[in-house]
């Protein structure tokens, strides 16, 4: 950690380390394998190339700036091999983090499917129906460009024979948003093996996201009321 560190570079560095940590517990990723980001700033915290999640310390998280180079006085560590992914990600969308998986069953998915369908509501969490990338080598820019179409109107996108990509206003919805993802996945496969599956149709999602939002917005009300007593 640096002295020179802000107070929210700060934050993302042990965000990144406690959630680095869970990726492996919540069969994510194992190894080193898949990556996380928050912006900070005019900056992004990213998590280095090669470190394994188990000794991951906060120093080790890198910075970047959204042209790709590390401001100076950075650590000897080398960003995530697909921080150009992560970048397009930051410019394309107002994504406050990013978690990217390499989790078995958006894997699994991705070789056999163009897409994940909605096959439960919570779905709509993630803007619906989910898309499969085409494939494109890792850490290319050509995977970023990918990765950023296929998330057109949502939060979250699969990415054939890699892994899957999510993204929330900080990292704990991030985070959340990988965990449905992957739910969703082994949900769905678990449904093929009775055979075809019912699948919820545009005007039920958008039914759904209706009655979320009128739901939150009775919340916020509650909440409001709640600050004026004594
Ligand atoms: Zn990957």
């Amino acid at each position: 950690m640096y002295r020179s560190d802000s107070d929210g570079l700060r934050a993302a560095r042990d965000q990144l380390v406690r959630y680095s940590a869970r990726l492996l517990d919540d069969g994510l990723a194992v190894g080193s394998a898949g990556n996380m980001s928050v912006r900070v700033d005019d900056t992004m915290a990213i998590t280095p190339s090669g470190v394994s999640y188990a000794e991951m310390r906060p120093q080790d998280v890198c910075v970047v700036a959204p042209d790709g180079r590390e401001p100076a006085g950075g650590n000897r560590e080398t960003p995530s091999s697909e921080t150009p992914m992560h970048l397009a990600i930051y410019a394309a969308t107002g994504a406050g983090a990013v978690v990217h998986t390499h989790s078995p069953e958006v894997i699994a998915l991705s070789a056999a499917r163009t897409e994940l369908p909605a096959i439960h509501y919570a779905i709509t969490g993630l803007g619906g129906p989910v898309r499969v990338a085409p494939y494109v080598r890792f850490g290319s820019a050509g995977l970023a460009e990918a990765a950023v179409t296929a998330l057109d109107g949502r939060s979250a996108v699969i990415l054939r024979n890699h892994g899957a990509v999510t993204y929330g206003r900080d990292l704990a919805q991030a985070y959340e948003r990988a965990l449905l993802l992957e739910w969703l996945a082994r949900v769905y496969r678990l449904a093929l093996s009775y055979g075809e599956p019912a699948i919820l149709s545009a005007d039920e999602l958008a039914e759904v996201t209706a009655e979320s939002r009128r739901r939150r917005y009775g919340e916020r009300r509650a909440a409001a009321a709640g600050d004026e007593q004594p």
